[in-house]
């Protein structure tokens, strides 16, 4: 990227040059150049959030979008016509304006129409898309190399000083995979394979014909960024013929999976700035895989939140990563609701049982010293459990009477395939560290289908406008 100024140049000579700025204003530069940089707002559909910064997709060209990868998340009203007996009532009840004003409660007979029920549609993964190798998809794959070949450090979404990954590691990482070596007692990532290193990522290409330099060098050039990331045409339908040739000719090839490339540091760090306002847009039921990412969500069947009786400065713990005591230094921090953090409740009943809903004793009334042993139910009719803080790496003294959380079913449980992943989001904030193995992906809100990490990187750059994120 050149500088920001360069780019402002050309916002009235060609218009769809506008998106490529993140800077919004003159004040904003200004406070760029006088280094004020939180000040900086991004737009949504943003190339970058900095000048020089990572190099985003435009949103149409998304490659492997959740779209792609999943069944349509729908919720739906489902209806019919109504009978003359059904219309002479409704308009006896409530008269006849509210039957046929709008055009979405008539039918193509003018009927109008009885609402029967409801549909929700949960949104799943298209197994036939994630298992096929990345080659498969022509489209994404030009733009995958794009990626490769476009000459840039891989920097914080939200920090231009921070360059998490250098261009030269994401190359040599796409090409010859991410390794973990031992190396003075610590691991360490490397670049290329060595013995005794263990894989976190496998390439994710490789040239099936030996290519010189000077060839690569044209390569990089019929792949340059703008052409292949839709920020120079914004158009899904372009012409991708020459890059086609090139890879034929080349030979390249892929052996990597989409499910697997989802989860990779290069495809997160490439992602399209959205603007995020809702946990779940009009009509949009849940969603197994990230909005944004298309990363899928860990599903616990029972998860946890906090009630009048956990304590105000612990009220917020369900939202974070809890370190197993005794974890590898590599192995990720859990999320909350894992099952080895609790101490479970020893008279549990079933959750549906409308027998649950039984008398509290009357001596019991008032005690909160203790789970109840023989109040079915618990406080207010939720199952109670504790957190067992001795279990984290937390080193802050805790009663651990106190840590009591109610206890909830998820109804997305049985549609899950439950499975940790790498993290592969670069970002040196998170708890989470980048290639942490054995990472659970959670939603931002048990009602959205964000994920934590794509609403963090969003809600730094200003692009959440709601404050209910962070919740569960
Ligand atoms: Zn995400």
């Amino acid at each position: 990227m050149e500088g920001a100024r360069d780019q402002r140049v050309g916002e009235t000579a060609n218009a769809h040059k506008v998106i490529k700025i993140a800077i919004a204003s003159k004040e904003d530069l200004e406070d760029y150049n006088g280094e004020k940089h939180t000040k900086l707002s991004v737009r949504p559909g943003a190339q970058t959030t900095y000048p020089g910064s990572n190099s985003h997709f435009h949103p149409k060209s998304n490659p492997f979008s959740r779209d792609k990868l999943y069944t349509e998340a729908r919720f739906a009203v489902t209806t019919r016509a109504m009978s003359d007996a059904e219309e002479e009532e409704h308009s006896k009840l409530y008269g006849r304006a509210n039957m046929t004003m709008r055009p979405d409660v008539i039918d193509s007979s003018g009927k109008p129409l009885k609402v029967i029920g409801v549909q929700n549609t949960v949104g799943r993964p298209r197994s036939d898309a994630l298992n096929k190798k990345i080659s498969a998809f022509p489209r994404e794959f030009v733009r995958v190399l794009g990626i490769f070949f476009n000459q840039q450090d891989i920097k914080h979404i939200s920090n231009d000083r921070t360059t998490l990954l250098t261009d030269e590691q994401k190359r040599n990482g796409m090409q010859l995979g991410v390794w973990r070596i031992k190396q003075g007692g610590k691991f360490t990532a490397i670049y290329r394979h060595r013995a005794g290193a263990e894989e976190i990522f496998g390439p994710v290409f490789k040239f099936g014909v030996a290519t010189s330099p000077a060839q690569k060098q044209k390569i990089a050039a019929i792949f340059k960024w703008d052409s292949v990331s839709g920020f120079e045409t914004q158009d899904d339908t372009e012409d991708f013929t020459e890059h086609l040739r090139v890879i034929r000719e080349f030979r390249i090839t892929s052996t990597m999976t989409v499910g697997q490339y989802v989860n990779t540091p290069w495809h997160i760090a490439y992602l399209p700035i959205s603007m995020e306002q809702m946990h779940l847009q009009h009509y949009e039921s849940f969603s197994m895989r990230c909005r944004r990412c298309a990363r899928a969500f860990y599903e616990y069947k029972e998860m946890h939140a906090s009630y009048s009786d956990t304590p105000i400065e612990y009220r917020q713990y369900p939202t974070r990563f809890w370190k197993r005591v005794g974890s590898k230094a590599h192995e990720a921090s859990q999320p909350f609701h894992e099952d080895y953090f609790w101490i479970k409740n020893t008279t549990r009943n079933d959750t549906h049982n409308p027998a649950r809903i039984s008398r509290v004793r009357a001596e019991d009334v008032g005690n909160r010293s203790l789970l109840p042993q023989d109040v079915p139910g618990g406080h207010q009719n939720w199952e109670v459990e504790l957190f067992d803080i001795s279990k984290t790496d937390n080193t802050r003294a805790h009663n651990k009477a106190e840590l009591r959380y109610k206890a909830h079913s998820n109804h997305l449980y049985e549609y899950a395939k439950n499975a940790s992943i790498v993290q592969g989001r670069p970002n040196t904030r998170a708890k989470v560290a980048l290639y942490d193995t054995g990472f659970k992906l959670r939603r931002v809100s048990a009602y959205s289908n964000v994920c934590m990490d794509c609403a963090a990187d969003m809600d730094r750059l200003g692009l959440t406008r709601c404050r209910v994120w962070y919740r569960w």
